[in-house]
């Protein structure tokens, strides 16, 4: 079996950021354009088949990872983040980066939603999330790159 290191972003793939965004602007009454710095990240919603995507991906024996961004002026938002990651996929225990250089990360596939942090320049496949995949086409594209059995 090939096992591969897979890199997951948190804001917008595993976590729902644009719905409590979303949330956030009708409790206000208004347009909140640094919705990062204002948010309980512990809170959000996990995204539509992230967690059984997680689950699959584990299952399939591959070595997972979150790669997520902290914003620098919110560092609560580092420790809820953390606290999100042990409420809804507690096997990322310890398996975390904070770096706003996904570039750097040294992997096989990158699962974001995002380019403006590197992701184009990772030296993988970056699996371009909310664009060219969904959870499905992730876990369906990593058995097919692995060449798994669909029962497994
Ligand atoms: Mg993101």
């Amino acid at each position: 079996m090939n096992k591969l290191i897979i890199f997951i972003d948190m804001d917008g793939v595993l976590a729902n950021f644009d719905k409590a965004h979303e949330k956030l602007e009708k409790s206000e009454g208004k347009k909140v354009y640094r919705p990062d710095l204002v948010l309980d990240f512990s809170t959000f919603e996990p995204m539509p088949g992230a967690i059984e995507a997680v689950k699959q991906l584990t299952e399939m024996g591959h070595d997972l990872f979150i790669a997520t961004t902290p914003p620098w002026d919110h560092p609560e938002s580092w420790a809820q983040k953390r606290a999100w990651v042990l409420k809804h996929v507690p096997q990322f225990n310890k398996r975390m980066f904070l770096t706003h250089r996904k570039d750097l990360l040294k992997g096989d596939i990158l699962i974001d939603d995002s380019f403006s942090r590197g992701q184009p320049d990772f030296e993988g496949t970056w699996m371009h999330f909310g664009k060219d995949y969904d959870w499905d086409m992730v876990v369906n594209s990593v058995r097919t790159i692995t060449n798994l059995p669909k029962n497994l």
